[in-house]
């Protein structure tokens, strides 16, 4: 029997709620996520219900992890086994591994990143663009995304009026998707859109997956879109088993196309649901909790709820006022070893959240100087290393030969005296013949216009390819066969051969051998390890990357450095909320341009609602752009904290104007920019 004597009245209903659709719409830290993880453990152990017939969804791999971990505490690793915890899109990924090949694409698709799709979608436009005009593939993605979101097919994609990226985008879409087709990919919006689509006109499809998840969940209700909302409704309509949780004061991927109103219309949505709230916060101490409760109530459209908590106040919230950047930093890591050295804190109980990913890099420098261990999550994403890329790219066409953007990025890595007018003639007439262009590469005698002495390269380019090829498909380790694969190409001489600086150098080779590292541990982890499953991983990694230093890194004690919008659903005892300052947090392009002041309040309300114990923040009075200081503006939201639970001290000294003052200075502000824009 599962011991469920720790949860509240609340929660014990809705864990044991168990049939028919159930809404817990709750607060931060008030156990929502807790809740999925009973509920698990519940069916499992007390209903019996074997593994496999239960799914449950949420955003983020690490959120994903540290569930499994819950679980897995309750009924023990033998007792979850089965059990499907995942992110949305590797559901997807799970869905259309079986079927893809009935919409038309191979079981071994390739997943193309952002990279690779701004590459394609440059192509396209200077395929079909005749002006002078220059168009911003990221904009034009962008615009896509949306459409996919909406699971707007591109025949079906009507741009808005007077809009020139928007008409663009409207050209480029189908091209773009037959493109993706020839090349046997999908793009990270395809994974949910075609996962919806086989759900939607494949009913024995639908019908396998309906039977087998009979329980579902989902955490972070809030942040689904229309395709993830439609996804999770087919799958749910065969048992009607739905749990979802969330709430709309965390509700901050708006600009990705998230709806909120799926969470408020659940009940609209599923007849006869049971919806429970919870209100008491087992998270944060008082004065955070404070905090959270007055910032987010200045936000007018909202499901009123007010969270208590049976905890004390706590320490008051420091909010550090700083010179610039650089103090910034060193004040933050100054305080982490503070109090490492009086209470003996570990370093993984801090973490130092940002708004936007290019702020870590001041703090990256900090820890590093002063040799502390830390893990950032997000940001300069590893596997979109030029040297990584294009290592993968040759495992990428080993696995889809069909993969032109891959193809095309190893053509010329190493430098093997295949030229660009070469690359053109072979793929024109690749197109003429409707003839792939690995194949093309192959049949390169049949090319006219291709010189004898470069016909031999390509056909060894094609024959190294066709030999890895096999040498893959036969037995043995996988980390071994790349390793193998990549010391024949000679990757790690042309790498020294190219980059001049010999520690840049090192520090790429050593990116290189870290993908074969991480094959090895893929290979240990995983039953019947294959190279695809392996593409796969890395494709849906959305964060782990490393810490500058390397992978030992992973499971040390650590400092945790993200962004605000990785850190849903997380918490930590010591959290640092860097940078309040308007054009930061909120941050610009919300003030000037899209108006999303609001979900920029919910951001900070995450921020806030992620510490335990201790919540620092900070504001920098100048920052360096461009190499200039600049004066900064503090956060509007500062204005909101309740003056009570301050602490404001500025450049590690008690600050002489008292929180009531620093919130004043907030307040002539803003009334003078009230002034300036109206
Ligand atoms: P968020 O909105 O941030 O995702 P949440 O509602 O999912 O938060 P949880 O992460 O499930 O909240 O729980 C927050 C903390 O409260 C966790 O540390 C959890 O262990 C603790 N907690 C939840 N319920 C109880 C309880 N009944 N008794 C003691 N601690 C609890
Ligand atoms: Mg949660």
């Amino acid at each position: 029997m599962l011991d469920l004597s720790r949860l509240n009245p609340q929660q014990l209903a809705a864990v044991q709620h168990t049939e028919g659709p159930l809404l817990v719409l709750a607060g931060a830290g008030s156990g929502k996520t807790g809740v999925i993880t009973y509920r698990i453990a519940h069916l499992i152990l007390d209903k019996k219900v074997p593994g496999d017939q239960i799914l449950a969804v949420t955003f983020t791999n690490k959120a994903a992890k540290e569930m499994k971990e819950r679980v897995q505490h309750l009924v023990g690793r033998k007792g979850s086994k089965g059990v499907v915890l995942s992110t949305f899109h590797s559901l997807g990924v799970r869905i259309l591994k079986r079927d893809i090949e009935r919409l038309g694409y191979k079981r071994n698709f390739s997943i193309y990143s952002t990279a690779d799709q701004v590459g394609l979608v440059r192509q396209i436009v200077r395929e079909i663009n005749t002006t002078d005009v220059k168009y911003d593939a990221e904009k034009i993605i962008w615009c896509i995304s949306g459409a996919k979101n909406k699971l707007i097919p591109p025949d079906k994609y009507i741009p808005s009026f007077g809009d020139d990226i928007d008409f663009m985008a409207a050209q480029v879409y189908p091209r773009y998707q037959s493109a993706l087709k020839a090349f046997n990919a999908i793009d990270f919006d395809d994974i949910i859109m075609l996962t919806a689509e086989l759900l939607q006109h494949h009913p024995e499809v639908l019908k396998y997956w309906q039977e087998r998840f009979r329980y579902i969940m989902v955490d972070e209700y809030q942040d689904t879109n229309s395709s993830q909302y439609l996804l999770v409704n087919h799958l749910a309509a065969g048992w009607g088993n739905l749990c979802v949780v969330g709430d709309d004061d965390q509700s901050i991927y708006g600009w990705r196309g998230a709806d909120v109103g799926n969470i408020l219309d659940f009940e609209k949505d599923f007849k006869g649901c049971r919806t429970i709230k919870l209100e008491q916060n087992y998270r944060s101490k008082g004065n955070i909790l404070e905090a959270a409760n007055a910032v987010i109530s200045n936000n007018k459209v909202r499901k009123e709820k007010r969270l208590w908590t049976a905890a004390g106040s706590g320490p008051p919230i420091d909010l550090c006022i700083v010179q610039d950047d650089e103090e910034e930093a060193t004040s933050v890591v100054e305080r982490i070893q503070l109090e490492r050295f009086n209470r003996d804190t570990p370093y993984s109980s801090f973490a130092i959240l940002y708004r936007t990913n290019a702020q870590s890099r001041a703090f990256e420098e900090q820890l590093r100087f002063e040799d502390i261990p830390y893990v950032l999550i997000g940001g300069t994403q590893f596997y979109e290393r030029k040297e990584v890329k294009d290592s993968l790219s040759y495992l990428k066409v080993i696995a889809n030969p069909l993969d032109e953007v891959a193809l095309l990025r190893i053509v010329n890595f190493p430098k093997r005296g295949i030229g660009d007018g070469t690359v053109i003639r072979i793929n024109q007439w690749s197109i003429e013949h409707e003839c792939p262009l690995f194949e093309a590469f192959g049949r390169v005698a049949e090319i006219e216009g291709v010189a004898e002495a470069t016909r031999e390269k390509v056909l060894a380019f094609h024959r190294t390819l066709l030999d890895a090829a096999q040498a893959f498909a036969a037995e043995g380790g996988l980390a071994e066969k790349g390793a193998e694969l990549f010391k024949k190409l000679k990757i790690e001489e042309e790498i020294f051969r190219t980059i001049d600086d010999a520690a840049a150098a090192r520090r790429k080779v050593e990116n290189v051998e870290q993908i074969i590292n991480s094959m090895a541990g893929y290979a240990e982890r995983i039953p019947n390890p294959t190279l695809s499953g392996f593409l796969e991983k890395v494709s849906l990694m959305d964060e782990d990357r490393f810490s500058g230093k390397d992978k030992k890194d992973h499971g040390r004690d650590a400092v945790t450095l993200m962004s605000l919008h990785s850190s849903k659903g997380l918490e930590f005892p010591f959290v640092f909320l860097v940078g309040l300052e308007d054009e930061i947090l909120p941050h610009r392009r919300a003030i000037y341009e899209d108006f999303t002041v609001d979900e920029e309040r919910r951001l900070c309300y995450v921020g806030i609602t992620r510490a335990r114990e201790q919540l620092v923040m900070t504001r920098a009075l100048y920052r360096k752009k461009y190499g200039k200081l600049q004066e900064r503006i503090p956060s509007r939201f500062l204005e909101e904290f309740p003056a009570s639970v301050l602490n404001v001290q500025q450049s590690g000294v008690v600050k002489e104007t008292s929180p009531e003052e620093e919130v004043k200075s907030a307040e002539n502000f803003f009334s003078k920019m009230k002034e300036m824009f109206g």
